[in-house]
Protein backbone atom coordinates (compact mmCIF):
# COMPACT_ATOMS: atom_id res chain seq x y z
CA UNK A 1 0.00 0.00 0.00
CA UNK A 2 1.16 3.62 -0.50
CA UNK A 3 0.09 6.55 1.89
CA UNK A 4 0.11 10.00 -0.51
CA UNK A 5 0.74 13.01 1.37
CA UNK A 6 -0.80 15.99 0.31
CA UNK A 7 1.22 18.53 -1.73
CA UNK A 8 2.14 20.75 1.52
CA UNK A 9 2.45 17.96 3.85
CA UNK A 10 5.35 18.91 6.54
CA UNK A 11 8.31 16.34 7.40
CA UNK A 12 7.12 16.38 10.47
CA UNK A 13 3.51 14.63 9.40
CA UNK A 14 5.80 11.96 6.93
CA UNK A 15 7.31 11.26 9.90
CA UNK A 16 4.18 11.02 12.02
CA UNK A 17 2.98 8.77 9.44
CA UNK A 18 5.60 6.73 9.40
CA UNK A 19 6.20 5.86 12.62
CA UNK A 20 2.05 4.90 13.15
CA UNK A 21 3.07 1.93 10.30
CA UNK A 22 5.93 0.99 12.64
CA UNK A 23 3.45 0.61 15.07
CA UNK A 24 1.18 -1.71 12.85
CA UNK A 25 4.45 -4.18 12.31
CA UNK A 26 5.26 -3.19 8.62
CA UNK A 27 8.10 -0.41 7.63
CA UNK A 28 7.41 2.90 6.14
CA UNK A 29 9.65 4.28 3.19
CA UNK A 30 9.59 7.51 2.13
CA UNK A 31 9.05 7.98 -1.63
CA UNK A 32 9.43 11.96 -2.78
CA UNK A 33 8.14 13.18 -5.79
CA UNK A 34 8.33 15.74 -8.10
CA UNK A 35 4.90 17.10 -6.79
CA UNK A 36 3.55 15.15 -3.32
CA UNK A 37 5.80 12.43 -1.13
CA UNK A 38 4.48 9.23 -0.57
CA UNK A 39 5.38 6.74 2.04
CA UNK A 40 5.42 2.61 0.37
CA UNK A 41 4.38 0.13 3.34
CA UNK A 42 6.68 -3.24 2.83
CA UNK A 43 6.60 -5.96 5.01
CA UNK A 44 2.96 -7.16 5.02
CA UNK A 45 2.18 -10.49 4.09
CA UNK A 46 -1.48 -9.17 3.04
CA UNK A 47 -4.03 -6.36 2.97
CA UNK A 48 -3.15 -3.77 5.12
CA UNK A 49 -5.94 -2.09 7.43
CA UNK A 50 -5.58 1.91 6.32
CA UNK A 51 -7.91 3.38 8.37
CA UNK A 52 -5.71 4.93 11.47
CA UNK A 53 -3.57 6.29 7.85
CA UNK A 54 -6.12 8.02 6.57
CA UNK A 55 -7.43 10.09 9.07
CA UNK A 56 -3.69 11.16 10.21
CA UNK A 57 -2.88 15.19 9.54
CA UNK A 58 -1.34 15.55 5.96
CA UNK A 59 -2.56 12.48 4.25
CA UNK A 60 -4.25 12.85 0.98
CA UNK A 61 -5.32 8.80 0.27
CA UNK A 62 -4.09 5.82 0.09
CA UNK A 63 -3.58 3.36 -2.68
CA UNK A 64 -3.31 -0.25 -2.98
CA UNK A 65 -0.35 -1.56 -4.52
CA UNK A 66 -1.68 -4.57 -6.95
CA UNK A 67 2.34 -6.11 -7.90
CA UNK A 68 4.41 -8.46 -5.55
CA UNK A 69 7.09 -5.69 -5.83
CA UNK A 70 6.69 -2.57 -4.61
CA UNK A 71 9.15 -0.51 -4.53
CA UNK A 72 10.54 -0.89 -7.57
CA UNK A 73 7.25 -0.13 -9.16
CA UNK A 74 6.41 2.19 -11.09
CA UNK A 75 2.82 2.48 -9.01
CA UNK A 76 5.17 3.70 -6.00
CA UNK A 77 7.19 5.75 -8.45
CA UNK A 78 5.70 7.07 -11.79
CA UNK A 79 8.58 8.76 -13.10
CA UNK A 80 11.71 6.60 -14.05
CA UNK A 81 14.63 6.57 -11.79
CA UNK A 82 17.45 8.41 -12.84
CA UNK A 83 20.72 7.28 -11.50
CA UNK A 84 23.82 10.06 -11.32
CA UNK A 85 27.50 8.28 -11.47
CA UNK A 86 29.92 10.83 -11.12
CA UNK A 87 29.13 13.09 -14.25
CA UNK A 88 26.83 10.24 -15.64
CA UNK A 89 22.80 10.04 -15.93
CA UNK A 90 21.83 6.22 -16.63
CA UNK A 91 18.18 6.08 -17.55
CA UNK A 92 15.64 8.99 -18.29
CA UNK A 93 16.08 8.79 -22.28
CA UNK A 94 19.95 8.84 -22.61
CA UNK A 95 22.36 6.26 -23.72
CA UNK A 96 24.84 4.71 -21.19
CA UNK A 97 27.41 2.61 -23.30
CA UNK A 98 29.83 0.24 -21.00
CA UNK A 99 32.43 -1.34 -22.80
CA UNK A 100 35.78 -3.89 -22.14
CA UNK A 101 36.92 -7.28 -21.95
CA UNK A 102 34.77 -10.19 -20.19
CA UNK A 103 37.43 -10.24 -17.45
CA UNK A 104 40.67 -8.36 -16.62
CA UNK A 105 43.22 -10.37 -17.77
CA UNK A 106 46.28 -8.32 -17.05
CA UNK A 107 47.45 -4.23 -16.63
CA UNK A 108 48.51 -3.78 -20.14
CA UNK A 109 45.69 -5.84 -21.68
CA UNK A 110 42.71 -3.39 -19.24
CA UNK A 111 44.58 -0.43 -20.21
CA UNK A 112 44.98 -1.22 -24.20
CA UNK A 113 41.41 -1.73 -24.30
CA UNK A 114 40.20 1.23 -22.02
CA UNK A 115 42.11 3.57 -24.36
CA UNK A 116 40.30 2.42 -27.41
CA UNK A 117 36.60 2.28 -25.73
CA UNK A 118 37.30 5.34 -24.58
CA UNK A 119 38.87 7.08 -27.68
CA UNK A 120 35.09 5.36 -29.29
CA UNK A 121 32.87 6.66 -27.01
CA UNK A 122 32.21 4.60 -24.17
CA UNK A 123 31.30 6.05 -20.86
CA UNK A 124 31.90 2.83 -18.69
CA UNK A 125 34.58 0.21 -18.60
CA UNK A 126 33.75 -3.08 -17.88
CA UNK A 127 35.96 -5.88 -16.56
CA UNK A 128 35.57 -8.61 -14.41
CA UNK A 129 38.31 -9.18 -11.10
CA UNK A 130 36.28 -12.10 -9.78
CA UNK A 131 35.03 -14.26 -12.37
CA UNK A 132 31.83 -16.65 -11.80
CA UNK A 133 32.75 -19.39 -14.37
CA UNK A 134 31.09 -22.59 -15.33
CA UNK A 135 34.14 -24.85 -14.84
CA UNK A 136 35.95 -24.73 -11.49
CA UNK A 137 38.98 -25.60 -14.15
CA UNK A 138 38.25 -22.22 -15.89
CA UNK A 139 40.14 -18.62 -15.36
CA UNK A 140 38.60 -17.03 -11.85
CA UNK A 141 39.86 -13.59 -12.58
CA UNK A 142 42.52 -11.66 -11.02
CA UNK A 143 40.61 -10.44 -7.62
CA UNK A 144 41.94 -7.79 -5.59
CA UNK A 145 44.78 -7.04 -8.16
CA UNK A 146 42.30 -6.81 -10.87
CA UNK A 147 40.13 -4.56 -9.05
CA UNK A 148 43.85 -2.60 -8.82
CA UNK A 149 44.20 -2.47 -12.58
CA UNK A 150 40.60 -1.41 -12.61
CA UNK A 151 41.73 1.62 -10.16
CA UNK A 152 44.27 2.30 -12.07
CA UNK A 153 42.30 2.77 -15.59
CA UNK A 154 39.16 4.67 -13.77
CA UNK A 155 42.49 7.13 -12.87
CA UNK A 156 44.56 6.97 -16.39
CA UNK A 157 41.57 7.14 -18.63
CA UNK A 158 38.56 8.89 -16.24
CA UNK A 159 35.77 5.94 -17.42
CA UNK A 160 33.85 4.32 -14.76
CA UNK A 161 33.93 1.35 -13.69
CA UNK A 162 31.55 -1.69 -13.61
CA UNK A 163 32.51 -5.09 -12.16
CA UNK A 164 30.96 -7.66 -10.56
CA UNK A 165 30.89 -9.00 -6.96
CA UNK A 166 30.17 -12.77 -7.19
CA UNK A 167 29.57 -13.66 -3.46
CA UNK A 168 28.36 -11.45 -0.32
CA UNK A 169 32.08 -11.54 1.05
CA UNK A 170 34.08 -10.18 -2.05
CA UNK A 171 31.10 -7.27 -2.05
CA UNK A 172 32.92 -5.38 0.64
CA UNK A 173 36.33 -4.99 -1.60
CA UNK A 174 34.18 -4.28 -5.01
CA UNK A 175 32.45 -1.79 -3.57
CA UNK A 176 35.56 0.04 -2.89
CA UNK A 177 36.85 -0.05 -6.17
CA UNK A 178 33.96 0.35 -8.18
CA UNK A 179 31.95 2.57 -9.19
CA UNK A 180 29.15 0.62 -10.22
CA UNK A 181 28.78 -3.27 -8.97
CA UNK A 182 27.68 -6.02 -10.94
CA UNK A 183 25.63 -8.98 -10.01
CA UNK A 184 25.58 -11.43 -12.65
CA UNK A 185 22.95 -13.57 -13.84
CA UNK A 186 24.15 -16.54 -11.65
CA UNK A 187 24.01 -14.60 -8.91
CA UNK A 188 20.07 -13.29 -9.52
CA UNK A 189 19.07 -15.11 -7.14
CA UNK A 190 21.79 -15.11 -4.14
CA UNK A 191 20.07 -13.42 -1.93
CA UNK A 192 22.57 -12.85 0.84
CA UNK A 193 24.27 -11.45 -1.87
CA UNK A 194 21.22 -9.14 -2.63
CA UNK A 195 20.48 -8.04 0.96
CA UNK A 196 24.49 -6.95 1.28
CA UNK A 197 24.30 -5.31 -2.03
CA UNK A 198 20.92 -3.44 -0.48
CA UNK A 199 23.62 -1.60 1.86
CA UNK A 200 26.55 -0.56 -0.59
CA UNK A 201 26.40 2.76 -1.66
CA UNK A 202 27.18 2.51 -4.78
CA UNK A 203 24.76 2.25 -7.76
CA UNK A 204 24.01 -2.10 -8.56
CA UNK A 205 23.92 -3.52 -12.18
CA UNK A 206 21.29 -6.61 -11.59
CA UNK A 207 21.70 -8.56 -14.61
CA UNK A 208 18.62 -10.98 -15.25
CA UNK A 209 19.32 -14.60 -14.51
CA UNK A 210 19.12 -16.91 -18.09
CA UNK A 211 16.20 -18.58 -16.10
CA UNK A 212 14.24 -15.66 -14.26
CA UNK A 213 11.12 -14.19 -15.43
CA UNK A 214 10.42 -10.79 -15.36
CA UNK A 215 8.70 -10.35 -12.06
CA UNK A 216 11.79 -12.95 -10.58
CA UNK A 217 14.17 -10.14 -11.88
CA UNK A 218 12.02 -7.00 -10.18
CA UNK A 219 11.72 -9.13 -6.73
CA UNK A 220 15.43 -9.57 -6.53
CA UNK A 221 15.65 -5.87 -7.46
CA UNK A 222 12.94 -5.00 -4.57
CA UNK A 223 15.43 -7.34 -2.21
CA UNK A 224 18.32 -4.71 -2.74
CA UNK A 225 15.98 -1.71 -2.84
CA UNK A 226 14.04 -2.83 0.45
CA UNK A 227 17.37 -2.55 2.44
CA UNK A 228 18.05 1.08 1.46
CA UNK A 229 19.75 1.19 -1.87
CA UNK A 230 17.40 2.27 -4.77
CA UNK A 231 20.22 2.75 -7.38
CA UNK A 232 19.47 -0.26 -9.36
CA UNK A 233 19.66 -0.74 -12.88
CA UNK A 234 18.48 -4.15 -14.97
CA UNK A 235 20.26 -5.09 -17.37
CA UNK A 236 18.52 -8.50 -19.86
CA UNK A 237 21.65 -10.07 -21.14
CA UNK A 238 19.35 -13.45 -22.99
CA UNK A 239 17.40 -16.34 -21.51
CA UNK A 240 17.36 -19.88 -22.33
CA UNK A 241 15.19 -21.48 -24.99
CA UNK A 242 15.22 -24.14 -27.28
CA UNK A 243 16.91 -21.50 -29.91
CA UNK A 244 20.45 -22.89 -30.27
CA UNK A 245 21.66 -20.62 -32.71
CA UNK A 246 23.08 -18.03 -30.18
CA UNK A 247 24.89 -18.44 -26.72
CA UNK A 248 21.24 -17.20 -25.60
CA UNK A 249 18.19 -15.42 -27.13
CA UNK A 250 17.94 -11.55 -26.18
CA UNK A 251 14.96 -11.11 -24.86
CA UNK A 252 13.80 -7.71 -26.64
CA UNK A 253 10.30 -7.48 -25.14
CA UNK A 254 12.02 -7.54 -21.65
CA UNK A 255 12.56 -4.23 -22.47
CA UNK A 256 9.27 -2.42 -22.85
CA UNK A 257 7.60 -5.16 -20.22
CA UNK A 258 9.29 -3.64 -17.66
CA UNK A 259 9.36 -0.08 -18.43
CA UNK A 260 5.73 -0.62 -18.32
CA UNK A 261 5.71 -1.95 -14.83
CA UNK A 262 8.91 -0.76 -13.18
CA UNK A 263 10.44 2.46 -12.64
CA UNK A 264 14.29 1.26 -12.98
CA UNK A 265 16.53 2.08 -15.79
CA UNK A 266 17.37 -1.08 -18.21
CA UNK A 267 20.32 -1.98 -20.12
CA UNK A 268 20.97 -4.88 -22.34
CA UNK A 269 24.38 -7.00 -22.87
CA UNK A 270 23.71 -8.10 -26.10
CA UNK A 271 27.42 -9.72 -26.06
CA UNK A 272 26.46 -13.01 -23.76
CA UNK A 273 22.92 -13.21 -25.49
CA UNK A 274 25.18 -13.71 -28.81
CA UNK A 275 27.59 -15.65 -27.86
CA UNK A 276 29.60 -14.25 -31.45
CA UNK A 277 30.91 -11.20 -32.18
CA UNK A 278 28.52 -11.11 -35.71
CA UNK A 279 25.40 -10.33 -34.34
CA UNK A 280 26.38 -8.02 -31.69
CA UNK A 281 26.14 -4.96 -33.65
CA UNK A 282 22.64 -5.65 -34.76
CA UNK A 283 21.73 -6.91 -31.22
CA UNK A 284 22.50 -3.22 -29.93
CA UNK A 285 20.76 -1.63 -32.76
CA UNK A 286 17.58 -3.46 -31.87
CA UNK A 287 18.11 -2.93 -28.29
CA UNK A 288 18.66 0.83 -28.54
CA UNK A 289 15.37 0.75 -30.68
CA UNK A 290 12.95 -0.98 -28.03
CA UNK A 291 14.13 1.80 -25.65
CA UNK A 292 17.46 0.02 -23.47
CA UNK A 293 19.04 2.81 -21.29
CA UNK A 294 21.97 1.67 -22.16
CA UNK A 295 24.38 -1.03 -23.55
CA UNK A 296 27.23 -3.32 -22.00
CA UNK A 297 29.03 -4.87 -24.61
CA UNK A 298 32.71 -7.26 -24.63
CA UNK A 299 35.67 -5.55 -26.32
CA UNK A 300 39.15 -7.34 -26.98
CA UNK A 301 42.13 -6.02 -28.60
CA UNK A 302 43.47 -9.85 -28.69
CA UNK A 303 40.14 -11.78 -28.57
CA UNK A 304 41.65 -14.88 -29.85
CA UNK A 305 44.14 -15.38 -26.96
CA UNK A 306 41.46 -13.91 -24.31
CA UNK A 307 41.05 -16.04 -21.02
CA UNK A 308 37.15 -15.56 -21.21
CA UNK A 309 34.39 -15.13 -23.65
CA UNK A 310 36.76 -13.90 -26.68
CA UNK A 311 34.23 -15.37 -29.47
CA UNK A 312 32.01 -12.78 -28.43
CA UNK A 313 33.93 -9.85 -27.99
CA UNK A 314 33.66 -7.06 -30.19
CA UNK A 315 37.58 -5.91 -32.19
CA UNK A 316 38.12 -2.10 -31.23
CA UNK A 317 37.32 -1.56 -34.57
CA UNK A 318 34.07 -3.23 -34.68
CA UNK A 319 33.43 -1.24 -31.45
CA UNK A 320 33.86 1.83 -33.52
CA UNK A 321 31.94 0.53 -35.83
CA UNK A 322 29.07 -0.52 -33.73
CA UNK A 323 29.53 3.49 -31.86
CA UNK A 324 28.85 5.11 -35.32
CA UNK A 325 25.87 3.00 -36.38
CA UNK A 326 24.35 3.46 -32.82
CA UNK A 327 24.48 7.41 -32.96
CA UNK A 328 21.52 8.48 -34.83
CA UNK A 329 19.64 5.58 -32.61
CA UNK A 330 21.10 7.05 -29.30
CA UNK A 331 19.88 10.61 -30.46
C1 LIG B 1 29.80 -10.94 -17.55
O1 LIG B 1 29.23 -9.85 -17.66
O2 LIG B 1 30.98 -11.14 -17.89
C2 LIG B 1 29.02 -12.11 -17.10
C3 LIG B 1 29.57 -13.11 -16.44
O3 LIG B 1 27.73 -12.01 -17.46
P1 LIG B 1 26.45 -12.90 -17.04
O4 LIG B 1 26.37 -12.81 -15.55
O5 LIG B 1 25.32 -12.19 -17.72
O6 LIG B 1 26.66 -14.28 -17.56
MN1 LIG C 1 31.73 -12.45 -20.22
Amino acid sequence: MLVIMKNDATEEQVQAVIREIENMGYRGIPMPGAQRTAVCIIGNQGPVDDSRLVVMEGVKETVRVTKPYKLVSRETHPQPTVISVSDIKIGGGKTVVMAGPCAVESEEQALTIAHLVKKYGAQVFRGGAFKPRTSPYSFQGLGEEGLKILDRVRRETGLLIVTEATDHINIELVEQYADIIQIGARNMQNYSLLRRAGHATKPILLKRSFAATIEELLMSAEYITSEGNNQVILCERGIRTFSDNTRNTLDLSAIPSIKEVSHLPIIVDPSHAAGRREYVIPLSKGAIAVGADGLLVEVHHDPSHALSDGMQSLYPKQFEKLMREIESLRR
